[in-house]
């Protein structure tokens, strides 16, 4: 016996009952992002790979054991993408749209890590990715997160809470990593085995350990907002008035480091305790060297990602609906006359009522056949056309989902008739 082809492991498929969902929050999440003057940028899902080494940084997990890694026909590295950050930044480079010039962007795709599937995590998943290039901030800050408080406020969704840190600017953060060091150190002993390699490369990323047996040796850490420079605590506090006088809660986390490499001062992340462990459903912060580092003009920029897999588990389980994705009506036909009248009565429909999802029975059956179809494909109506119909010029109009009457209707009266009823 033939083995049935799987998919590769940790990337799904979005089938259709899914898929309307998706495009529901896909479209609100766009309402949202655009009514606060983001332009949508469309960008390869293909880079070098140097631009993530470069950007996210070579000691992190995403760098060091999760892309997806090829040399291609030319000899080149190609990479994945596994976030868009990075593609943003390059592509607001090598399309000057960085010159003097400030951009609020966004982008909506798959990305791609090589992480153990499970519940909310996969290889490849999809973000929502906003950014904002040539802002200093913080008023900016606070827009990008009062921007995701809209979004949950519009989809109803609760569960949903919102934490903030400050990572200050790379002097005070490598005076906070000496002192990471110097503590971490001194109970090595009670570290793991990914924790002590950090410590050498990079151990701001053990306070983001998912480890729970490490979570007493990191609440001991010395606490990064202590170490702040002047200019970094001004910004944050004028955040934090900011998000007050918007009404918007948040805890301070002074553990929150985020992932990647090239944050500075602001970081935030949006958690949810409604999906286990993958907490995480949208999270940000403030790169202010990045442009520069990938070679263009220093620019200040900030941006946040959000996980649409984990927005749409989030949506569900808060109780959200989606639209249906099933026909408006279904077209039931016997006979030849019919059948042939019914092809023009579909096209007039979809000519004459906007938006109308007309399915035609193809491929003939009796009447009842067609009407358990009609039934199975979740349309609002039947329409019934047969010989009696055509000798008449009417057709039959059959409730599928409601107790009103069967009817017949004068075939002039069928778009008047429908419209109202469907609007
Ligand atoms: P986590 O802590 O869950 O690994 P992260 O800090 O790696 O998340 P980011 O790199 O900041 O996440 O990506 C932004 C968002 O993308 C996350 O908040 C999450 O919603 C989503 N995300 C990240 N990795 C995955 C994944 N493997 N599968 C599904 N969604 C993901
Ligand atoms: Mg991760």
């Amino acid at each position: 016996m033939q083995v049935k082809p799987q998919p590769i492991r940790g990337m799904n498929d979005t089938l259709p009952d899914a898929a309307v969902t998706w495009r529901f929050l896909e479209t609100v999440v766009r309402e949202v992002i655009e009514s606060y003057g983001y332009r949508e940028i469309r960008l390869p899902l293909l880079e070098q790979t140097e631009l993530f080494a470069r950007s996210i940084g070579e000691a992190t997990d995403v760098v060091e054991k999760e892309m997806y890694t090829f040399v291609d026909r030319d000899g080149d590295s190609i990479t994945l993408r596994p976030e868009a950050t990075a593609s943003m930044v390059r592509a607001g480079i090598s399309n000057g749209l960085l010159h003097n010039q400030r951009q609020k962007l966004w982008t909506n795709g798959p990305m791609f890590r090589h992480e153990k599937p499970q519940k909310g995590r996969y290889r490849q998943f999809h973000q929502i990715d906003v950014e904002a290039m040539g802002f200093a901030g913080p008023d900016i800050d606070a827009e990008l997160i009062i921007l995701c408080a809209r979004m949950w406020q519009r989809l109803g969704i609760k569960r949903i809470w919102l934490e903030i840190n400050s990572l200050g600017s790379s002097e005070t953060r490598e005076i906070y990593r000496n002192a990471l060091i110097k503590y971490f150190s001194s109970v090595k002993n009670q570290l793991d085995d990914d924790s002590i390699r950090r410590l050498e490369t990079n151990p701001l990323r053990i306070l983001d350990s998912k480890n729970p047996d490490l979570q007493g040796v990191i609440e001991q850490a010395p606490n990064m907002l202590e170490f702040l420079d002047t200019e970094s605590e001004a910004h944050f506090s004028q955040l934090k008035v900011a998000l007050d006088a918007a009404g918007i809660e948040y805890r301070v986390n002074s553990r929150l480091v985020r992932g990647l490499d090239y944050y500075n001062r602001t970081v935030f992340e949006w958690v949810t305790d409604a999906l286990g462990s993958q907490g995480a459903v949208c999270s940000g912060g403030r790169y202010d060297g990045l442009v520069q580092k990938l070679g263009g003009k220093t620019t200040p920029a900030i941006g946040w990602a959000m996980g649409v897999e984990r927005l749409v588990m989030l949506y569900q389980t808060g109780g959200g609906q989606s639209p249906s994705n099933s026909p408006d009506v279904y077209l039931a036909m016997v006979g030849e006359p019919a059948e042939r009248r019914g092809m023009d009565v579909a096209e007039r429909l979809r000519d004459e009522i906007a938006g109308i999802k007309v399915e035609m029975n193809l491929g003939g059956g009796s009447f009842k056949s067609q009407l358990k179809r009609a039934d199975k494909s979740g349309a609002q109506y039947a329409l019934v056309l047969g010989d009696d119909e055509i000798e008449n010029n009417c057709i039959g109009l059959k409730p599928l989902r409601s107790d009103e009457q069967q009817c017949s209707l004068a075939m002039e009266r069928l778009i008047d008739t429908l419209g109202s009823k469907l609007n």
